[in-house]
């Protein structure tokens, strides 16, 4: 199967002659190839959404609410759909993939409220007969650049927004799973979205260096790891562009000596190799107080057997494999890594794992400590690391030591311990004996540090002041019997 652009309301061909291949995780055998987008064809895509900007961003607010109440209606009725294109390209289980679809789907919902989100204020007779007010508008042609691990959820993240403030876009999907997106470009075809406001070029470096450059693309959106967010927000700012780039992640758990055990057992388990690890918000260190340590390895370690591990199409399956061959043997390179530097490898998931396909089994080490590279990076498999820790104070500072701060989590029935956690800890999205909180759409996700570049969070309010730029309009309908010439700067008294 070959696999196109999506540039001005249809299906373009990509001419440049560069491809990559595209695998289904599961058995390894390649599916498709995707064209790899030349600075033509980004040009082409961008040159298209130039043209439909003026009048979408003339559409009237309602106009632009509706597309979006279609868009949630179609995406609600093709989950299946779009889940079982997910799982085909990235692998993981079906219902994780359902899990996907509604998340993005929730940010949909968010922007079908753009009349509302979009009001600005109004002062009456801030000046004897003048009135002041604030008003919003798109900032133009806008570019989104996504990670492999959520295909359909990540750009749903930016596109509904972007799109319901009035801007057009430009999507750069992974190239390791970019079906999918040609499916959602349809479906905001059929939504009523007007040629040209939503493109999709597939591509490598080649098209993000293009969008990061180009004098028509005015902010870019980024998911993805921590050294490209770095790049892409320099590169971007240094051209003029408003940037967010969301980076990788490290997120660590903190259990408590009063912890429901069986509880953040249980939380460890889903959260560390729920879609394989490969989440920015997983779990993948276990800070467990010394007191209850021994027993929070062993209540993970007995859960283990248990996790159904098996092509994401397949019911049964609750963790898929990984994204590509090379992607599991690095993270298998960690597993060796952790070993030789005197971490326990407790269960070891190189172990019995299916000729075919990029399979690994969930591995959980303890004794892990900072300077192994395997805490110290970000491993994005199913590897769960245990550091044992004296208690609050001691797993706070290991915390706040660490150069990502995207998500992490506390364990507890302490209410006045998990509030005091929250008060400290330097992360962006904090859990209270919730593993993986991922904010709702009506509140923004970001992390701090290493894991997001940027001033603006993604999706939620933060993303439509990211889409939008703000006006301030001072104006006054002059009475001609008191009209003079006065030039002192404007008084307000
Ligand atoms: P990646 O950084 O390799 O790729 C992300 C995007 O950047 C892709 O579209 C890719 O084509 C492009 N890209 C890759 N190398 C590039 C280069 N040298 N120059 C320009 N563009 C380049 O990330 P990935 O492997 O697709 O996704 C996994 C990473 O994303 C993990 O680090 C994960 O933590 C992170 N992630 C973060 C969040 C978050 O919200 N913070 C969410 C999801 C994933």
């Amino acid at each position: 199967m070959r696999i196109s652009h999506w540039i001005d309301g249809k299906v373009v061909e990509s001419t440049s002659g560069r491809t990559s291949p595209v695998f289904n995780p599961a058995t390894g055998v390649q599916t498709g190839e995707v064209g790899l987008a030349s600075i033509d064809e980004v040009d082409a895509a961008v040159a298209s959404a130039k043209t439909a900007f003026p009048s979408w961003r003339a559409a009237s607010l309602s106009k632009r609410a509706e597309v979006m109440f279609r868009m949630r209606e179609l995406v609600d009725a093709n989950r299946k759909e779009i889940a079982s294109l997910l799982t085909a390209e990235h692998g993981k289980v079906l219902s994780d993939s359902l899990g996907e679809v509604a998340r993005g789907l929730e940010n949909i919902e968010f922007a079908c409220g753009v009349p509302h989100l979009m009001k600005g204020g109004y002062s009456e007779q801030a000046a004897t007969g003048i009135d002041v007010y604030s008003i919003r508008q798109p900032l133009g042609v806008v570019a989104g650049i996504t990670p492999f691990n959520f295909p359909a959820m990540v750009p749903m993240w930016m596109f509904a927004n972007a799109l319901a403030c009035g801007n057009t876009f430009v999507l750069k999907p992974s190239e390791k799973d970019p079906s999918v997106t040609m499916f959602v470009a349809e479906l905001l075809a059929q939504a009523g979205l007007p040629a040209g406001c939503f493109n999709v070029v597939q591509g490598d470096k080649v098209a993000v260096d293009r969008l990061l450059e180009h004098d028509d693309v005015a902010a870019v959106s980024f998911v993805g790891s921590t050294p490209i967010a770095k790049y892409i927000y320099e590169t971007g700012t240094r051209h003029g562009k408003r940037v967010q780039a969301l980076g990788g992640a490290k997120n660590h758990m903190l259990v408590l000596a009063d912890a429901d055990l069986d509880m953040a057992a249980d939380a460890a388990v889903s959260a560390g190799y729920g879609s394989a690890g490969e989440r920015c918000m997983a779990i993948s260190v276990v800070l467990a107080a010394d007191e209850i340590a021994d027993d929070l390895v062993a209540k993970i370690a007995e859960r283990i057997p248990s996790v159904r591990v098996g092509p994401g199409d397949e019911p049964d399956s609750e963790m898929g494999p990984l994204i590509t061959a090379e992607h599991r043997d690095r993270v298998r390179g960690y597993v060796e890594g952790a070993a030789a530097s005197g971490a326990e490898v407790v269960v070891d998931g190189r172990n019995g794992v299916p000729d075919d396909g990029f399979f690994l089994n969930p591995t959980l080490l303890d004794r892990v400590e900072p300077g192994m590279a395997c805490y110290d990076d970000e491993i994005f498999g199913p590897v769960l690391s245990v550091k044992r820790v004296a208690g609050y104070s001691d797993g706070l500072e290991v915390i706040n030591a660490s150069p990502y701060a995207n998500g992490t989590a506390i364990f507890t029935r302490d209410g006045g311990a998990a509030r005091q956690f929250q008060f400290d800890v330097e992360v962006g999205m904090v859990g209270v004996n919730v593993p993986v909180p991922v904010p709702v759409s009506y509140y923004s996700f970001g992390g701090w540090k290493a894991s997001l570049f940027g001033d603006n969070h993604m999706y939620g309010p933060e993303g439509i002041n990211f889409y939008t730029q703000g006006k301030v309009v001072t104006s006054r309908w002059p009475d001609p019997a008191t009209s003079k010439v006065d030039l002192g700067f404007p008084e307000t008294r």
